[in-house]
């Protein structure tokens, strides 16, 4: 039987999107050719490519308001350099919540001047902060939509009149939000969407343009949207797996159904890590992300039980991140109610062995 995937990434993308993958790495559309070994100017690919970003900006419910999506390469990692050297004049408003924000901010320095506008670096990124103020002038604003690390996710994006720019890797698609607030979305596929290799941007075409530096053509958004994201060799099988995964999503109902499944899956381990007393939350509670859940056992001598109950269950990712410890429950669009409730029963199952 198929484990419990709650790996926080690459992780957990559904069955019949693997096995439609595994088919078309023998034989594509009936070519009797692999996916993997066809041009990526052929017909046969450019309608995947077309049809990938088509259903990214349907799925997101921007058809029609000037936007369009690319399907790069290089992570989100590469996005925190290609955001500034897009965007950044003079000066960019960023805020911190984590390793990622931390990782996109060393970026931007390198290219201009960086307004940290707040940081919970001093409670180890536990939350998220509020009530912070965003510089008329800044050229935009950068956060992160959902801190897979630390299991804190933005529940309320502020209100500015300067473009939003938002990494959200590990929470797209995941719930219903105003993406047209966004100037630029980017997500590395490995969390929500497909395999490594491809990272989807989302642009407002008209925040483009302003910038007075030369880009290199590969960082140059424009180039890629002039291209059709197809400047280079795409990551082929990384763009036909994404595009499976989000057909897979728009024949469930699209973000509306997913977010239920999401939200009753994240009640259900939250509930339970509340009421029972072997264990702890790290995230602020109205800060928790219904993504990657993070806790703790409350007495670390209960760890090996613990382990070998989850292990014994079929669980397969939830050791914490180092820089958190403890656990994290990785719970991504394709992970089913039911791994949710089989990881319930083995803290239940704990809790009447030692409790
Ligand atoms: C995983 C992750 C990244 C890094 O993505 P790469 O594709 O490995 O570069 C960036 N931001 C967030 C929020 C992530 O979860």
């Amino acid at each position: 039987m198929k484990k419990h995937n709650f790996s926080a990434g690459p992780c957990v993308l559904p069955q019949e999107v693997l096995k439609k993958a595994s088919e078309a790495v023998i034989n594509f559309n009936g070519l009797d050719l692999s996916l993997i070994e066809i041009s990526h100017r052929s017909k046969d690919f450019i309608d995947v490519m077309e049809n990938a970003r088509s259903l990214a900006i349907e799925l997101l419910g921007l058809e029609g308001k000037g936007y369009k999506a690319l399907f790069l390469q290089g992570g989100a990692s590469l996005e925190f350099l290609m955001v500034p050297y897009n965007l950044l004049e003079k000066k960019a408003a960023y805020l911190n919540t984590g390793t990622w924000s931390s990782k996109a901010i060393k970026e931007a320095k390198v290219l201009g001047e960086v307004v940290e506008v707040a940081s919970s670096k001093d409670a180890n990124f536990n939350y998220i902060p509020k009530g912070y103020s965003i510089p008329a002038d800044a050229d935009y604003f950068h956060c992160t939509s959902n801190n897979t690390i630390f299991g804190t996710q933005i529940k309320d994006f502020p209100e500015t009149n300067v473009p939003l720019v938002c990494d959200m890797s590990s929470d797209i698609f995941s719930r219903q939000l105003d993406f047209s607030k966004f100037g630029l979305i980017y997500a590395g596929a490995q969390k929500n969407m497909g395999p490594a290799g491809t990272t989807l941007v989302v642009i407002k075409e008209d925040i483009l343009g302003k910038v007075s530096r030369s880009i290199p053509s590969m960082l140059d958004y424009k180039v890629h949207l002039d291209k059709d994201s197809m400047f280079n060799t795409p990551a082929v099988f990384a763009v036909y797996v994404s595009m499976l995964t989000l057909q897979w999503l728009k024949d469930l109902g699209g973000i509306a159904a997913i977010e239920k499944i999401n939200e009753e899956k994240a009640s259900l381990v939250y509930n339970e890590i509340d009421r029972n007393p072997l264990f702890k939350g790290f995230a602020a509670t109205e800060d928790r992300s219904s993504m990657n859940v993070t806790f703790n056992l409350t007495d670390e001598a209960h760890k090996e039980a613990f382990d070998a109950l989850w292990k014994g269950a079929g669980i397969n990712g939830l050791n914490g991140h180092r820089s958190v410890g403890g656990y994290r429950a990785s719970m991504y669009n394709a992970l089913s109610v039911e791994s949710a409730k089989v990881l319930v029963e083995t803290m239940q199952e704990l809790e009447k062995k030692v409790g």
